[in-house]
Parts: C-alpha cells; sequence; structure tokens
C-alpha cells in the first residue's frame, strides 16, 4: 500500500510522516506542489491521496480533481474551509476533509487511512426501494470503500443475506412494497445476532417516532432523511467500530490467545449444555483428548520460544483437519480437545489417526529447524445408556485413554474400553 501526501508545510509533513509510519508501516510519497504531485500520479497509483488545498502552484484546490481523476480516493487535510468550499469538494466525492486544528485531526487521518483500507473487505447490503436514494447510499459508501450490494425491497434484501452471509451491515429503508424495513429487521434478527450484523435504518423527517422503533425492532443505530454526507460516515464508522469491538471482546473471551483455536471456556460452554439434553436430541458425541509426546524435550533443548512455534503449527494443523466440522480447543498447555460432534467412536478413532500418522511423517519447520512432533489421544464417546454422565466424567473417560496411549509408548491413539 503507497499513500501520496501533498503538502507544502514541511512541520505538517513531519508529522504525518511520523504518524503513518508508526501506525500505518506503508509507504509514503511526499509532493511539495501540484506539478510534483502530478508527475507522481503519473508514475504510480495510490491507495489513498492526502492533500492540502492551498499549495504553492495551485491555491484553489485544483490537487483535488487531479487526484480524483486518477480515481484515487482523496482526503482533504486543510487549515481553513467555508461552507462554499466544504460543498464543493463533497460533491466532488472526497472520502473526507479535516481541519488542521491539533494534533487529533492528524491522529483522524491516519485513522481514517486505516479504515480505508480494512473498508475493502466490509460489505455492506442497501435495501431501498428508491433507485435515488439507493444510488446516493451506495456513492457515499463507495468513498470509503466498502464494497455494496442493493436490494429493491425487503423479501429481496432477506434473499441477499441469505446467500451472502458475509455481509455486516445492513441499511435499510422503513417504506417498502412486499416486506418493509421493520419485517425486514425482525427477520434478520431471528437469524443474526447485533455481534454478526449490524443494521441501520433508515427513516424520513415525516414520521419521527420510526427512528426509535428501528432501534427497539433490532437496529443498531438509524438515520434520519435528509442526511448529510458527514452524517451518514460518522453513523456507519461508529456502527462497525462498534461491531469491530464486539467481535475482538468474544474472541480474547473464547480464543486461545497463543494458538488462536478455542479455548477451555469456550469448549465448556458449548458442550456441557450439549450434554444435558435428552440423548436423541444431541445424538452422538466422541472426544479426543491429545497430548503431544516428550513436549518437555521440546522446550527443554529449544527453547520455550521454538516450544510456542510448535504449539502453533501443531494447533493450526489440528484446526485445518478438523476445524470446518469439528470443536478444536485448547485445553491448557499442550493438550487440545477435538469434540466429534456427531461421529461415534470408531468414526473419530479413523479420523483421529489419520491426523497422528500425517504429524508423525510431517515435521514442523521451527526458527531452530525441522522438528519431528508425535501426538497421542484418548478417545471416549457418550454412553449408550442415559445414565447422568456429565462433560467431566466423559473427559475423565477419555483422558483415562490417553494415559494408556502414554503408557503404551507414545505416538498412538487409544480408545477407552471399560465403560462402567
Ligand atoms: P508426555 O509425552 O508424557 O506428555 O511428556 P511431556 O513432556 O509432553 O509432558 P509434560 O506434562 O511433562 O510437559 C509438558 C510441557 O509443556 C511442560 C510445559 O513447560 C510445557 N508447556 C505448557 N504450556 C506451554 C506453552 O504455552 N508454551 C510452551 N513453549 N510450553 C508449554
Ligand atoms: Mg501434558
Ligand atoms: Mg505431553
Amino acid at each position: 500500500m503507497r499513500i501520496l501526501v501533498v503538502e507544502d508545510s514541511k512541520v505538517v509533513s513531519r508529522i504525518l510522516q511520523h504518524l503513518i509510519a508508526q501506525e500505518l508501516g506503508c509507504d509514503v510519497d511526499f509532493a511539495e506542489d501540484l506539478a510534483s504531485a502530478k508527475q507522481l500520479l503519473e508514475q504510480k497509483e495510490y491507495f489513498v491521496a492526502i492533500t492540502d488545498l492551498n499549495l504553492p502552484d495551485a491555491n484553489e484546490g485544483e490537487i483535488v480533481k487531479l487526484v480524483l481523476s486518477k480515481q484515487t480516493p482523496c482526503i482533504v487535510l486543510t487549515g481553513s474551509l467555508d461552507a462554499q468550499q466544504r460543498k464543493r469538494l463533497l460533491q466532488l466525492g472526497i472520502v473526507d476533509y479535516i481541519l488542521k486544528e491539533n494534533r487529533f485531526s492528524y491522529e483522524y487521518v491516519v485513522r481514517l487511512v486505516d479504515r480505508l483500507q480494512r473498508n475493502q473487505t466490509v460489505k455492506v447490503l442497501v435495501a431501498d426501494d428508491s433507485v435515488v436514494s439507493r444510488k446516493f447510499v451506495r456513492s457515499l459508501l463507495e468513498q470509503h470503500l466498502y464494497q455494496v450490494v442493493e436490494a429493491d425491497d425487503g423479501n429481496s434484501a432477506w434473499e441477499v443475506l441469505q446467500n451472502q452471509p458475509d455481509i455486516q451491515l445492513l441499511i435499510t429503508d422503513y417504506n417498502m412494497p412486499g416486506l418493509d424495513g421493520f419485517g425486514l429487521i425482525l427477520k434478520v434478527r431471528e437469524k443474526f445476532s447485533r455481534e454478526e450484523l449490524a443494521i441501520i435504518g433508515l427513516s424520513s423527517d415525516d414520521d419521527e417516532s420510526l427512528s426509535a422503533r428501528f432501534i427497539k425492532n433490532g437496529a443498531n443505530d438509524f438515520l434520519q432523511k435528509p442526511f448529510v454526507h458527514e452524517e451518514f460516515h460518522c453513523r456507519v464508522l461508529n456502527t462497525l467500530d462498534s461491531l469491530d469491538m464486539i467481535r475482538k471482546l468474544w474472541d480474547q473471551a473464547n480464543l486461545d490467545y497463543l494458538t488462536g483455536v478455542y479455548n477451555r471456556r469456550y469448549f465448556f460452554s458449548q458442550y456441557e449444555e450439549l450434554i444435558i439434553l435428552k440423548k436423541q436430541k444431541r445424538g452422538a458425541l466422541t472426544l479426543a483428548l491429545l497430548d503431544i509426546d516428550l513436549f518437555k524435550g521440546v522446550n527443554d533443548t529449544y527453547g520455550h520460544d521454538v516450544g510456542d512455534e510448535v504449539l502453533v503449527e501443531f494447533a493450526a494443523r489440528l484446526k485445518r483437519s478438523f476445524g470446518q466440522h469439528f470443536t478444536v480447543s485448547r485445553f491448557g498447555g499442550e493438550e487440545f480437545i477435538v469434540a466429534f460432534r456427531g461421529l461415534n467412536e470408531v468414526k473419530s478413532f479413523a479420523l483421529m489417526d489419520k491426523f497422528r500418522s500425517q504429524l508423525e511423517s510431517k515435521p514442523i519447520s521451527t526458527s531452530r529447524g525441522e522438528l519431528s512432533v508425535t501426538v497421542s489421544a484418548g478417545i471416549a464417546s457418550l454412553s449408550d445408556d442415559e445414565s447422568e454422565e456429565s462433560l467431566d466424567t466423559l473427559i475423565q473417560r477419555a483422558d483415562k485413554a490417553l494415559y494408556d496411549a502414554k503408557e503404551a509408548g507414545r505416538n498412538l491413539v487409544c480408545i477407552e474400553s471399560d465403560h462402567e
């Protein structure tokens, strides 16, 4: 990613250079006037340009038109801006304008660039029966590089959401033929939580009760029409920022910090409840408890950091082998657990033994070279009779089988034998 800064003040350039290097770590080119900016824009492609309006050889904001003519997003950073200039710039289609007021202005610019970069992977669905309104919202979103999908009524929006589960934000109008905005939100919320899909409702001026009703029906926020450029972007940004924050919190609570697979807490939260369900409802469940063989030796010989590298790669392989259909979690230390929901112990054994033999035959590359690593595993299935088995007793049985595997010489998968 490469950024162009067009700025004749050395002080401002230096601040930006410092912040961009620190926060974004990407390449930056600097131009002090329109002529050199033009040259650079002809030579290279830029992800975004941050430009002053008053340059020594062009003090009427000519730079903005030049940047936009190259299809490059433009952020204006200026000392002053009157109402008329603001309007003209927004009409031209700049990303945003920022006044050079204090250091927060520069931090804002850098955060905006970071956001733009991430927006490229954020998919937004715009549901509105008015073509004009839909296109307007689309153009605003595209200025900030979001991926935009459109739907012209509630029902088709619902269909799009079914087919494209990677949509993160729905912006919906209220009044639409067939299924209206509220109906759509109610339907959506049955399937997607607020953390999975954010919703912003659009409500028009003439019914002031709509906005609150949007929120009560499950929208994250609303926007009163007609809205201005800045207001729209602030709402969208805030909504997506809180979505990011919630997801980060969720990850911190449920994923292992080192390997990124689920942690013990998540495993228990998922399977403790499952086990309480009546047998015919929960179906088969087999647990495989894995423990890397002689792992202490890896740490002792190569150091703890290399041990960590092994854990990371081991977990990645587990996840690649089983993560798509089953729950893989780190149980602690060099122990992992795979929950084979829907599989009996024979099938689970076959899968786990295949994993064991693949691990044995493919050494793990670390910063200290390739290391051969083996694993032992114990397998136990939820018993047939409906005696009150808890998750703990099931794990204990898997642990017993794991112990047998270690006793028998390691690099083995054992099935728990004596059902009591
Ligand atoms: P066995 O085949 O009987 O399982 O032998 P082992 O050496 O793997 O078993 P032991 O339980 O004696 O040692 C486990 C080691 O795992 C000891 C501990 O320092 C190491 N360990 C636990 N968590 C981590 C971690 O997060 N990073 C690293 N590098 N090592 C860890
Ligand atoms: Mg151990
Ligand atoms: Mg071990």
